[in-house]
């Protein structure tokens, strides 16, 4: 069915059709971005791509500044959605730059990435977390069921799933 559909879909997009809900599931990419106490910064990001993609489509996800960046210096990001205009964006790249050199707060930095890569027709939504560890969520208005979670050491675990922006 979704071949037939000669459509470029995301990982969260065949996930609604497989589950045959239409709320947005968001079960594709997996993102991860992490502070030690040496104050060291990282950032993972795991997709299957998009479905339908181009045989030898490298998406944003393991290009690093695109999909996926971490500088001890600044800040730690993970990206999801519409990889071709993440790399355009140097999104992941784009919110470290904003927070370092426009000095916005890592959650100003994340949403005015997001935007840029709204107004190329992009959708999807950025993790990202700071060398002080104050976090940065954003999301394309589409993806209001994007979950995400936060561990602290010392305290309970607690997980967000947004409903409304
Ligand atoms: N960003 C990925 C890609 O374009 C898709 C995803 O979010 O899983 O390859």
């Amino acid at each position: 069915m979704l071949k037939k559909s000669k459509e470029v879909l995301l990982d969260s997009d065949k996930a609604k059709a497989h589950l045959g809900i239409s709320t947005e599931p968001y079960l594709g990419t997996v993102g991860a971005i992490a502070l030690d106490k040496n104050g060291n910064l990282a950032a993972g990001t795991s997709t299957g791509g998009t479905t339908n993609k181009m045989t030898g489509r490298i998406g944003d996800s393991p290009i690093i500044g695109a999909g996926n960046y971490a500088n001890n210096d600044s800040v730690a990001v993970s990206c999801t959605g519409t990889g071709d205009i993440y790399i355009r964006v140097a999104a992941a790249h784009e919110v470290a730059s904003l927070y370092k050199y426009k000095k916005l707060s890592i959650e100003k930095a994340a949403q005015e990435t997001i935007k840029e890569v709204a107004a190329l027709g992009g959708t999807g939504g950025i993790i990202s977390i700071d060398k002080n560890g104050k976090v940065g969520y954003a999301w394309t208005k589409d993806k209001l069921g994007m979950y995400h979670g936060e561990a602290r050491v010392g305290e309970e675990p607690k997980v967000f799933w947004p409903l409304a922006k």
